[in-house]
Formats: structure tokens, sequence, C-alpha cells
């Protein structure tokens, strides 16, 4: 039986694992190598730091969504692939195992990007997993504590500055939730808020780059109604236990610090090097680096209409069914492989009990989005498990 070996187990690696085990009916053997035990619905990251969703519902466990759908699930880090044998070698808690593919499946997604600044890996706060979300607001919760019960006015107010780097979504996101958590923490002391400082800063001229400008807009006037003070065009250059600060030599006291600047690949080592664009593996059309090898999702640098396609769930989820179809097709030395076509179906933005979100030519804001978005997520989820 062939074998197809997928490494990473999020939207585009589980997706591709449970597509292709409903379509094989067992004619496949697939197995899924992740270091964690669950694969992580990240865009309700947000709602578990806030509070509103627990860490089991945004997650599934895969050893048993790995029988419900007849897939293999190994628990384990692939280190190493040695293309010129098919193999992969992998870390587990039992020691190093070795794996033969026949068509190997890179899934493995990006992690935070520090831009080689040592100071923000050490001090500031990624927020990519469920104990990411955890520390953070343990951070904010403890910090709101102390200064309400220091008398010192200096102390306060360092205790009470709250930093995100990186202006994208999920910075603009995080900075509400951090908001909301500061202000639920002193509602018995409702005159603290007035003393709490929110900064967000962004490398570039403009806050949300890359996304609409009606999107913009909203952040805009959202970020203002919430009193946050925005650094557009100035790069943080360092990061301590307690303060930030930037190219242009000023400084910001931070009683938490959440880095959400930017993504950079996980990748593999391999014998015979992958096809890359910059450090972004390199697919073709098809979504594959090699007649053997496949990748989607956010490890991947992938154009559609010559259009570098943006990184998130959604395009890792239709990555998954064009792989699905790709790999079944190659499997059976089938050489007409479906092209990957990029469609959105819409941007979204939710900055706390507010959000906007954004179709090609229009957008609408308001509560209802957020509520919406809920729903939808929830039956997204159902159908991930399903
Ligand atoms: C806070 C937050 C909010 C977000 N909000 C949204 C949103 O609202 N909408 C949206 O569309 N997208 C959102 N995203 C982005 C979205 O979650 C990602 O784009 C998506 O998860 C990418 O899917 P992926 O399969 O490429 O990678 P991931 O889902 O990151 O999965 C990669 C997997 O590979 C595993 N892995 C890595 N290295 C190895 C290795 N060496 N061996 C084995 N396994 C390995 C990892 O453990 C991980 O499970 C958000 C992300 C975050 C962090």
């Amino acid at each position: 039986m062939k074998h197809v070996l997928i490494i990473g187990a999020g939207f585009a690696g589980y997706l591709t694992a449970k597509q292709l085990a409903h379509k094989s009916y067992g004619t496949v053997q697939i197995t899924l190598i992740d270091p964690k035990d669950h694969f992580l619905f990240a865009p309700l990251l947000i709602d578990v730091l806030q509070g509103d969703k627990s860490p089991e519902s945004i997650t599934i466990p895969l050893v048993s969504a790995s029988k419900k759908h007849g897939f293999t699930f190994i628990q384990g880090l692939a280190t190493n692939i040695n293309r010129s044998e098919r193999e992969v070698l992998i870390e587990t808690s039992d020691g190093e195992q070795t794996l033969a593919y026949d068509i190997l499946v890179f899934t493995t997604g990006a992690g935070t990007n520090y831009y080689g600044n040592q100071t923000a890996e050490r001090f500031a706060y990624p927020l990519k997993s469920l104990k990411d979300a955890a520390r953070i607001k343990s951070r904010i919760e403890w910090a709101v504590k102390q200064a309400m019960i220091t008398d010192d006015a200096v102390k306060r107010s360092a205790l009470l500055s709250f930093c995100v780097v990186g202006a994208g979504a999920t910075g603009i996101e995080a900075l509400c939730s951090i908001q909301d958590i500061a202000f639920e923490v002193c509602k018995e002391r409702v005159s603290l808020r007035s003393e709490m400082q929110f900064h967000l800063f962004q490398a570039t001229t403009q806050i949300l780059p890359g996304f609409p400008m009606r999107m913009v807009c909203f952040a805009l006037a959202e970020c203002e109604r919430r009193g946050f003070v925005i650094h557009c065009g100035v790069p943080v250059t360092q990061v301590t236990e307690d303060s930030i600060v930037c190219a242009d030599g000023s400084r910001f006291e931070a009683a938490c610090v959440l880095w959400a600047a930017g993504l950079s690949p996980n990748s593999i080592r391999a014998d015979v090097p992958f096809p890359l664009t910059g450090a972004w593996l390199h697919v073709d059309s098809f979504l594959r680096l090699a007649d053997d090898v496949f990748a989607a999702g956010d490890v991947v640098a992938a154009s559609y209409q010559k259009i570098l396609v943006p990184k998130n769930g959604q395009t890792a989820g239709m990555m998954a069914k064009v792989l699905t179809e790709n790999i079944w097709r190659t499997l059976h030395n089938r050489f007409d492989l479906k092209e990957f076509r990029y469609l959105s179906r819409g941007t979204l933005l939710v900055m706390g009990n507010n959000a906007y979100i954004d179709f090609r030519f229009f957008g609408f804001s308001g509560a209802w989005i957020g509520k919406l978005r809920s729903v939808y997520y929830r039956v997204l989820l159902w159908h991930f498990l399903r």
C-alpha cells in the first residue's frame, strides 16, 4: 500500500489527512505527524485569551480524530528529510524513528518572526498556542492586580502600560483583548482604567498593511475610540522585561509586550534542498515541490494570477482540498493535476465587541458580525470534526 506522510497537523495538514482518508477508504496508508496532540483552531485563540472560549472548545484531539477518520497519528517532531531514500527522521518521546514515504506532504506552518531581535525573543510574548494565550492573560491580570495595591505612581504607571508590536489583524485584535482583560480585572476600581496605556507599534507607515482601505479606516476609528496610541514607521529595536525601545530612541514602559510582527516558516533539514522564495517553500501551481513532495499552508509562498496569496486559515483550507485531489491523482499515476486557485471569501477583523467584514467591493461593520463569526466558526469546527 502506498504511504502518504504528512508533516504538521494544522489547517492544511489535518484537513488533508482527513479528506484523503475519506477519499481513499483505506486503500492508502496515511500518517500525520505533529509534536502537539491536538489540532488548534488558531483564529479562536483571541477568544481563549479573552476568556470567551475554553481551550478544549477550539482544539480537536488527534488520537481520537485519527481513529475516527482512518489515518495514523504520531506525536513527534520531524527533524530531517532524506529525499534520496524517501525517509523522514522523527523525534518522539520514545526516541528517534525513521519513516519511509511514497508521497511527502509539508504542512509545518509558520512561527513568530523576531527579525533577529534577541531581546524580543527573550522578553516579548508570542501568540501562537494555547500556552501563549494563558501566559499573556495571567501576565496582564498579575500587572493590573499589582497596580491596584501599589501607592507608587511611577510603578503603577509601568504596571498599567501594555504594548503590541505588529499592527496586522492578530496584533490589533490582541490589543483589544488585552484592554478588555485589563478593564475586567479592575472592574471594582474603574478609576484605574484612565491610567492605563495601550500602545500599538508598526514598522511600516500604515496599520494593517495589505488589507482593504475601508478596513484600515474602521480599525483606526476603533483604535481611537479605545484610546490606543499608534506608533507607525518606527521599528522596535529592543524589548526588556518592562519596556520597549524604538529605532528613534523613544522608550515606553510595558508590563506586557505581545509580539505579532511577522511570520517565519517552520522548515526542516533535507539532504536535497527544496526550492525557495526567500525563506518560504516555493510550490508550483499544483502545490508541488517535487514529483513526490507537496506543500501547503503558511509554510509556502504560493501565487495565484502572479499575486502572492495571503497566509491564513482560509487559504490553508482551500489548499488542503487541492492537495487531497492532487495526491490522489499522483497515487493513480495521473498527470492532470488540479491547479490551485485563490478566491477570498472575505476578510474579517474583530475588535472586541465590534467587527468589520470586507468583501472585495463592499464591507460591513457592527457587533452582529462578531456574533455571526462565532456561529460560522462553530459550524466550521464541527465540520472539521465530522
Ligand atoms: C492568534 C491567531 C489568529 C489568527 N486568526 C486568523 C483568522 O481570523 N482567520 C484566518 O484565516 N487565519 C487566522 N490565523 C492564521 C491561521 O491560523 C494560519 O494561517 C493557519 O493555521 C495556517 O495553517 P497551516 O496548516 O499552514 O499551519 P498551522 O495551522 O500553524 O499548523 C502547522 C503545524 O505544523 C506543526 N509542525 C511544525 N513543525 C513541525 C515539525 N518539524 N514536525 C512536525 N510537525 C511540525 C505545528 O506543530 C503545527 O501544528 C490566525 C493565527 C493566529 C496565531
